[in-house]
């Protein structure tokens, strides 16, 4: 599964943000021989056009890892994970909730979609067994759901997409030949992936060499996550969209080398900005965005100051200002007693921001 690293020496730690805003979320990091995106919130192409810029080459990436279900992180996920092959971490609710955006007329529970993701197997398993010369001759009857259940054998049950890899997947779709016209097949389903782990909030995993501990953000989607990321000794943590920094966040923050937090809005030009109330609410709720006031009250208070690299994300381009969100959080830092060499960056929306190396 896991891409041959030779591009990148085995000691290396980097982080790489190709965007971060409302309108697409992406980050790359590496760890030892291990490299990952975290999010997939622009489409494809525009992905790899920004790891081109930012000399990251997505082939040698292992796995993608997903924040939470919400268009800006997820947006071009299925695209980019069936062109490279690769595996994506979900928390379960966050996968469920994603693929119902994806098929959403679908009306199904999760059951059923297995359910029924397991029948279309069996009916193309029997659809391949009347295709054999010492089959069934081809009798339309056999379509139906009595004869499906009397045909003995039609072969092993086959696992829901999820459990697929690549070569799986390759070997899957090669089998299907032409009756993939009629029924649809496992990458024409919307939600199709190479492979799919779960893994829970508040219990940390591993990717390769990089030590993966996901926490609960308070956010209004199904089961969000931040992520803090440890490997070579240096410790990393990503942690935008969400509406406040509860203990259990601020708990991951501390003894960082790097720590991407968003700053998403300035109070005042959202309250006079262009919004619907309701969505200018729904931004100021206990499950919304950092204000880059609440943002800057972190900084100068609870957060232990330790970080080389602080970077500003998520900012709104209709509610925020670069300046703004740099100025409150600069005089923050200042504030701080146990600052020692914070350098602060502000990541952007349309270019990514250069690599940063440890
Ligand atoms: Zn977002
Ligand atoms: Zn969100």
């Amino acid at each position: 599964m896991f891409h041959s690293p030779s591009r990148y020496p085995q000691r290396m730690v980097r982080f790489t943000v190709l965007a971060s805003g409302s309108k697409g979320n992406a980050t790359i990091v590496t760890g030892g021989r291990t490299r990952i995106l975290i999010d997939a919130g622009l489409s494809c192409r525009e992905l790899f056009r920004r790891m081109k810029l930012a000399e990251e080459d997505p082939e040698t990436l292992n796995a993608i890892l997903i924040t939470h279900e919400h268009q800006d992180h997820i947006n071009g996920l299925a695209v980019t994970a069936r062109k490279l092959g690769i595996p994506v971490y979900f928390t379960e609710a966050t996968h469920r909730a994603w693929m119902r955006l994806l098929a959403p007329r679908r009306q199904m529970t999760y059951a059923q979609w297995l359910e029924q993701i397991r029948k279309q197997a069996a009916e193309r398993q029997a659809e391949a067994d009347c295709a054999t010369p010492e089959g069934e001759p081809d009798d339309p009857e056999l379509d139906s759901e009595s004869d499906l259940e009397t045909k003995q054998p039609i072969g092993p049950q086959m696992p829901p997409p999820i459990c697929l890899t690549p070569a799986e997947a390759e070997s899957e779709t090669a089998d299907q030949g032409t009756e993939a016209e009629s029924i649809p097949t496992r990458k024409q389903d919307p939600t199709w992936l190479p492979a799919v782990e779960y893994f829970r909030a508040g219990e940390p995993f591993q990717v390769g060499d990089l030590a993966v501990s996901p926490f609960t953000i308070p956010h209004d989607a199904a089961d969000p996550v931040g992520f803090r990321l440890t490997a070579e000794g240096i410790h990393m943590a990503v942690a935008t969209d969400l509406g406040y920094i509860p203990p259990n966040v601020k708990a991951q923050l501390k003894a960082l080398h790097l720590l991407l937090l968003e700053s998403n809005h300035d109070l005042e030009m959202l309250r006079d900005g262009p919004y619907p109330w309701q969505v200018k609410q729904r931004v100021l709720s206990r499950v919304g965005h950092l204000s880059n006031d609440a943002t800057a009250e972190y900084l100068s208070g609870d957060y232990d100051g330790q970080a080389v690299y602080v970077i500003l994300g998520h900012l709104s381009e209709s509610n925020n200002l670069p300046d703004i969100a740099r100025v409150t959080a600069e005089r923050a830092l200042l504030e701080h007693p146990a600052l020692l060499a914070n350098r602060l960056l502000l990541a952007e929306q349309h270019t990514p921001l250069e690599a940063i190396n440890f």
